[in-house]
């Protein structure tokens, strides 16, 4: 079993489908645990610190990160999950202006939320950072680009950041699901859905809690020796 007593951690996107899997998940097995999410009330209840928090609002990031290192008493665990598709629409049709959030809200708040809590990480000289990236970053997904080169993005900073950090005792992975069943479905096209499901060799769609098993373990002390990696997670897709 993974023992997260004592452990103290941030799961932003913790409102939705694979983030709620992962907070409770890491909850259960004995970490506090601060939601980062648009879509809460701010509080304390069910035994999570909700905070409402834009994830590519440096300021709001900044000051969420500090609350939480007071209330928790430091952060040793980060799991940048928040995240959005974008349209499903071929690049040449793209607005800028959604191609630009769709990069920002995946790729951008790993940036600022990984920043706002390296520092303590450093400063105890311990520290998980697990990315959410998708099976998108990888293979080619066409009339996604946007999210396929944010998350393209996230593996790449995954593995600048976990070379960076290699020597002081915090470690990055990122994790690539493939299609998982959660309300982010409903903002892809159900073209875009079919085509997705129809890449999935163990033949269903997977659950968040079994992304929430994985995410579990790379913040756990029993991961020692990965750092840079990106793990998959997507019902073989990846054999192709
Ligand atoms: P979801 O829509 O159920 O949850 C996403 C959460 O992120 C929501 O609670 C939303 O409020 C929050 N969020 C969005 N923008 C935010 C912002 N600017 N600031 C703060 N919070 C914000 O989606 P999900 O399927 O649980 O996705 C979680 C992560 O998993 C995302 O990064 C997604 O790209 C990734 N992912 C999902 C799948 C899948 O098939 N569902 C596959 C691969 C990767």
């Amino acid at each position: 079993t993974i023992d997260l007593n004592g452990r103290t951690a941030v799961v932003t996107g913790g409102a939705g489908g694979i983030g709620r899997a992962i907070a409770e998940r890491l909850a259960a097995s004995g970490s506090r645990v601060a939601i980062w999410d648009l879509a809460v009330e701010e509080g304390e209840r069910d035994g999570f610190l909700f905070q409402k928090v834009d994830v590519i609002d440096e300021t709001a990031v900044a000051a969420a990160a500090i609350r939480a290192d007071d209330v928790l008493g430091g952060i040793d665990i980060l799991v940048n999950n928040a995240g959005i598709t974008g349209p499903t629409e071929l690049l040449e049709h793209y607005a800028y202006a959604a191609w630009r959030r769709t990069v920002e809200v995946n790729l951008h708040s790993v940036f600022l939320c990984s920043r706002a809590v390296i520092a303590g990480m450093r400063a105890r000289a311990y520290g998980r950072i697990v990315n959410i990236a998708s099976v998108a970053g990888k293979e080619a997904n066409p009339s996604m680009s946007a999210y396929s080169a944010a998350k393209a993005g996230v593996i790449g900073l995954t593995k600048a950041l976990g070379r960076e950090l290699a020597e002081t005792g915090i470690l990055v992975n990122c994790v690539t699901p493939g299609l998982i069943g959660t309300e982010l479905l409903k903002q892809m096209s159900p073209e875009a859905v079919a085509a997705s499901r129809a890449k999935i060799p163990v033949n269903r769609v997977g659950e968040p809690k079994e992304v929430a098993a994985l995410v579990a373990w790379l913040c756990s002390d029993e991961c020692s020796f990965s750092t840079g990696a990106a793990f998959d997670i997507s019902g073989g897709r990846s054999s192709y």
